[in-house]
């Protein structure tokens, strides 16, 4: 039986159980901040086995690294152990309690809401618009808010990112007042710049250097490298619709904007990077050694990647072929898209990056703590 399989106290007592051979061992302290944060620790809360879920960045360096892994009796299997707690951790935080079930079958809750979100979209659409606007050639200024208006499309787009902000925020408040460490708050404040480094370049993404262990023995940094794409990407087409929001608030001009316009070509630029990004991640979730993996976790990441794909590509066509007849169904897709691509936010792949944020803030704050004053952190 995996990890992911047993019920919720064997999985406790599992990963207490692995982590006690690893602190007794600590062969592999220096791969990840994992293994600093259980030294000379015996005893683990439910709150620690959380922490040191989320501070595990899954980069598999300890299952290559470990003797004791099956058929070994000690049956080590740290990675697929801390991924199945951490699953089970989202859905324990989530708000409302309720969402959290859809942590069990991530992939069927999202393809669901996400079908029903674009195919409501599209009805409300083809009974509100009228077909000259829907399936007309139009690119002059105002053509998108002719087949939705920018007061609906920013309504809907507004409220389904407020819901998933708000459940994620409280989310995370919830998980950060479970793990947050005992100390004192000037240890706080020294800790938030080394996290700040640490989230940013995703260090623990090396492995302690060499990089993850993505698909097999061999070390690599692709999984950090396409995380970064894909992450640059996606600023690029936040900047987009904000260029795109002062274009239409301050300067008076309606989309759709030539192609040679900041907005088209931030989106275009992001949009590229972000699909070039998930292409990446992708490849490795689907080429990646199963054994040190949570399935439940690799359906998660695959559904969420595969989402993200899809509501970039639609946006990338709407910015293509916007001066076609295909443009009103394609801007109503990719809206449709984008709306459920928010609704289910928070019971996506999306909450690790605040979780993963917060376990590096502690093991900051802990780093700092323990350090004397005016010893900078090096890392
Ligand atoms: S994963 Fe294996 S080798 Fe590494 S510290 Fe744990 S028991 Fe030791
Ligand atoms: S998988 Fe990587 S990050 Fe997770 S505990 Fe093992 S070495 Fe650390």
């Amino acid at each position: 039986m995996s990890s992911v399989d047993l019920p919720a106290d064997e999985l406790t007592a599992e990963a207490e159980r692995v982590l006690r051979i690893c602190t007794a061992c600590m062969y592999c302290d220096g791969l990840c901040p994992v293994f600093p944060a259980i030294d000379n620790t015996h005893q683990f809360k439910l709150s620690d086995l959380n922490y040191l879920a989320n501070l595990c960045h899954n980069c598999k360096g300890c299952w290559y690294a470990c003797q004791y892994t099956p058929p070994h009796p000690f049956a080590v299997n740290l990675p697929a152990t801390l991924a199945a707690v951490r699953q089970r951790s989202y859905r324990d935080y989530l708000w409302p309690r309720w969402l959290g079930r859809a942590f069990r079958s991530p992939a069927v809750g999202i393809a669901a809401t996400v079908g029903f979100v674009v195919l409501a979209t599209l009805a409300i659409v083809l009974m509100c618009t009228p077909p000259a606007a829907l399936f007309g050639a139009d690119d002059r200024e105002g053509a998108f808010y002719r087949v939705v208006p920018w007061s609906i499309m920013a309504g809907a787009a507004g409220a389904s990112l407020l819901w998933a902000m708000a459940c994620i925020a409280l989310a995370t408040v919830r998980f950060w007042r479970d793990i947050a460490p005992d100390v004192p708050k000037r240890a706080m404040l020294r800790a938030v710049a080394p996290a700040l480094r640490d989230i940013v370049t995703l260090r623990h993404l090396g492995g302690g250097g060499p990089g993850c262990n993505d698909v097999g023995e061999r070390t690599s940094q692709q999984r950090r490298w396409a995380h970064h794409v894909m992450v640059a990407g996606f600023a690029g087409t936040v900047l987009s619709t904000a260029t795109a929001a002062i274009y239409h608030h301050a300067l008076g001009v309606a989309a759709p904007y030539p192609l040679t316009s900041l907005p088209v070509l931030l989106g275009l630029v992001g949009g590229v990077a972000m699909l070039a990004g998930i292409g990446g991640l992708l490849g490795l979730e689907f080429r990646a050694d199963k054994e040190p993996s949570d399935p439940r976790e690799v359906r998660l990441n695959v559904a969420f990647l595969v989402l993200l794909a899809l509501v970039t590509l639609s946006g990338v066509a709407v910015l293509a072929l916007r001066g076609t007849a295909a443009m009103g169904l394609l801007l109503t897709g990719h809206l449709g898209l984008v709306f459920g691509f928010f609704l289910v936010l928070p019971f996506s792949k999306a909450v690790h990056a605040p979780f993963r944020a917060a376990a590096l803030l502690r093991a900051a704050a802990e780093k700092a703590a323990a350090r004397p004053r005016g010893k900078p952190d090096r890392g």
